[in-house]
């Protein structure tokens, strides 16, 4: 049976190196034996779990954030609620539930799913065939009608490539993927020195960027400052600008080594989410945080909720809960509230988004 692996071999072989980020974007993307392209990747069985698979509170409070934001926009309708890589459904369709509190916001909801895995669109279509709202799919926010949107996305932006560069004799030099010694693959360095890199640093540092990141926030950014609306993107990633290798792979919820089973294992790498505000901006949008994720689900209820959903449920649910509250919010060793953040964009004519600080006033 040929694999990935077998195939990036080949293509190795035949054509020399790949940079490290053609070989994320075809462990993850790769038509036919991408990571996400025939799998389910999430929960206890499968590599790793997300904010909406622990608490179905997460997507209820984004769905009523959703309505608040929709409010403050002057109740469009119809408006576009997209979700960027929405995995299994699952935050969705715990908004969209959540949301038939405010029904003028359900029925002005055009709903557009952003996913690339035909694995995962058919999950999602599956879980949202009984929501009462129409649902589409698209594999570009270029294929979303045109007008007024509300965007999220969890974990979206960790799934993009990245490319890497190595501090090598006081040069910045692209880190590869070469064949090894040993019929496997391993890490390199490009002959030529990338010499348009302005920073510093020491010896084997690594620099990251996201060039697929940079070209969606400036297409989101543009999008919201001309047809109107607001993105909150949740992910996990630092708030500053920093260096340090952060490609990481997970298979059934352990560490594994990024070149040892391309296709077989999630990669992501961190998310430098003072880059990705600095394009978001330059677009003209208003940007704010980021913000813990910890933080932000307080600010928009989540303890109430908590507690709400407690009060009416039989203790070992109602532990369950407090458990998955903790797990989300709490700032502690694996817990998730600090090394998740957030951050949204919105159109300059919009109030501050709810569970965000107001920002200075930049020059439009
Ligand atoms: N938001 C979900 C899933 C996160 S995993 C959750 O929180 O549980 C990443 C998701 O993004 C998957 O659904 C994956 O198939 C999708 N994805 C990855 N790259 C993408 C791209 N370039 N465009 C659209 N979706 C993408």
């Amino acid at each position: 049976m040929t694999t990935l692996l077998d195939e990036m071999k080949a293509l190795i072989a035949l054509k020399g190196p790949i940079t490290v980020e053609r070989y994320m974007e075809l462990s993850l993307a790769h038509p036919e034996f991408g990571y996400y392209m025939n799998r389910d990747p999430f929960g206890a069985t499968g590599d790793f779990t997300t904010s909406p698979e622990i608490s179905q509170m997460f997507g209820e409070l984004i769905g009523l954030w959703a309505a608040e934001v929709w409010s403050s926009m002057g109740a469009p309708n119809p408006v576009r609620l997209v979700e960027l890589g929405p995995g299994r459904g699952t935050l969705m369709s715990d908004a969209l539930r959540a949301a038939r509190i405010v029904p003028e916001f359900r029925a002005a909801l055009d709903v557009w799913l952003m996913e690339t895995s035909p694995t995962l669109a058919a999950m999602q279509h599956e879980l949202l065939l009984d929501a009462g709202v129409a649902v589409a799919w698209a594999q570009s926010l270029k294929e979303v009608p045109e007008g007024p949107a509300i965007v999220i996305g969890n974990e979206f932006l960790d799934a993009l490539p990245v490319r890497q560069f190595v501090r090598v004799n006081g040069q910045w030099r692209e880190r590869m993927v070469r064949l090894n010694d040993e019929d496997g693959l391993a890490f390199d360095v490009a002959s030529a020195p990338e010499i348009y890199i302005r920073a510093n640093a020491r010896e084997g540092e690594v620099l990251e960027v996201n060039p697929a990141g940079h070209r969606f926030m400036f297409e989101l950014g543009g999008r919201l400052v001309k047809q109107g609306g607001v993105a909150l993107l949740i992910d996990y990633g630092h708030a500053v600008t920093g260096l340090g290798d952060t490609l990481q792979a997970l298979r059934a919820h352990r560490y594994v080594d990024p070149l040892a089973m391309p296709g077989e294992c999630d990669l992501t790498a961190h998310v430098d989410f003072a880059a990705m505000a600095r394009s978001a901006a330059a677009t003209g949008a208003a940007v704010y945080g980021p913000i813990d994720q910890g933080d932000f689900l307080r600010a928009i209820g989540i303890d109430l909720r908590t507690k709400a959903l407690a009060e009416r449920a039989g203790p070992d649910r109602a532990e369950e809960l407090h458990r998955a509250r903790n797990r989300l919010v709490g700032k502690g060793k694996g817990e998730m509230g600090a090394l998740f953040k957030a951050i949204a964009l919105a159109n300059r004519r919009l109030p501050t988004p709810p569970g965000f600080h107001p920002v200075a006033a930049r020059p439009a």
